[in-house]
């Protein structure tokens, strides 16, 4: 059979939610009049999430759960989807009603025209805390500054993906996904529709603070190395005003001055170096850390349970 629309949604115990979710797009899905089928990826559920996915399955041939061994998190997760879609065009989305199934219609207009990745850009976020407003819009102003790919501002993983752009995406197994970066990177014809993004449907957040900034360094180490030179940047600095120094002082001596001796100067600068060698230390081993995770070459993911086909 020959699948036109693949709707791909993580799922982290949202059982208050998916049959809500399933309705809403069985409807605008049915309402395009092609082939679809709807990717449910359960991340290691724990709510009985799992138990309505293979329900719905089973009521319906549209739905194809993937049912991961444990949480693997949220970028893993749409990994998956995309790896078990058939779709032509690949619709990411999040269970959560955060991003409204009806505006797939929209994104899918744009694919018509020929775009190959149409991506939806938050005009506007209902029901989020200030923090997260706030967090979110300065997270994607830094990894708009500071990397080399032109990831656009204010954009999610709520996008529409063509074939083409998923099997390059599948071709590319880095573990530490930063997947709205991954899709600029790979190029094609891109373009952005504006929409409003709704408060959570019902539940909570599954992105506590750790989370999101786990992401946010994997955004940042995936496309920059930044962070990496900033200590030669730190380093050329101090040498430079340690080079500088040195005359003043000989100077200061010789003409009798007592500004600048003591232990305060010296603990303060000793503290300061120390302090940014260890910081540079750190961000060194970020990056080690990633290398040694693709050394070892483990599955991106384990699935317990795949969709029949
Ligand atoms: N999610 C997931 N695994 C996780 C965390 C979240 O699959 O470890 C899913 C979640 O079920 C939802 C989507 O990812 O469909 C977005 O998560 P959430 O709405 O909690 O994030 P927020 O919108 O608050 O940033
Ligand atoms: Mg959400």
């Amino acid at each position: 059979m020959n699948i036109t629309y693949s709707v791909v949604a993580p799922v982290y115990n949202e059982i208050a939610i998916l049959p809500e979710f399933y309705r809403r797009v069985k409807e605008v899905m049915d309402s395009t009049g092609e082939a679809w089928e709807l990717v449910l990826v359960d991340d290691g559920c724990t709510d009985g999430s799992t138990e309505k996915m293979r329900e719905l399955a089973e009521i319906d041939k549209h739905v194809r759960p993937v049912i991961f061994a444990r949480n693997f998190g949220h970028q893993i997760a749409v990994t998956a989807g995309l790896d078990y879609s058939r779709g032509d065009a690949v619709i990411v989305i999040d269970a959560d009603l955060q991003d409204p199934p009806e505006f797939i219609l929209k994104l899918a207009e744009k694919w018509r025209e020929g775009y190959e990745v149409v991506y939806a850009v938050r005009a506007e976020r209902a029901g989020e805390s200030w923090f997260k407003k706030f967090t979110a819009a300065l997270f994607y102003r830094i990894i708009y500054r500071i990397t080399d790919v032109e990831i656009p501002l204010d954009t999610g993983d709520f996008r529409l993906l063509d074939r083409k752009v998923v099997n390059v995406m599948n071709s590319m197994r880095e573990r530490h996904r930063f997947l709205r970066g991954m899709a600029s990177w790979v190029g094609f014809k891109q373009i952005g529709v504006d929409y409003k993004r709704a408060a959570r449907h019902a539940g909570e957040t599954k992105y506590p603070l750790r989370k999101m900034l786990r992401l946010a360094l994997n955004a940042v180490t995936s496309f920059s190395y930044f962070p990496l030179q900033v200590a030669t940047y730190v380093g050329f600095a101090a040498a430079g005003l340690a080079i500088l120094a040195i005359p003043i002082v000989i100077y200061m001596r010789m003409t009798g001055s007592q500004a600048f001796f003591g232990q305060a100067t010296t603990l303060i600068s000793v503290l300061f170096l120390g302090g940014v060698q260890l910081i540079s230390l750190g961000v060194l081993g970020e990056y080690i850390g990633r290398l040694y995770d693709e050394a070892k070459g483990r599955p991106l993911y384990i699935v317990s349970e795949a969709p029949e086909d």
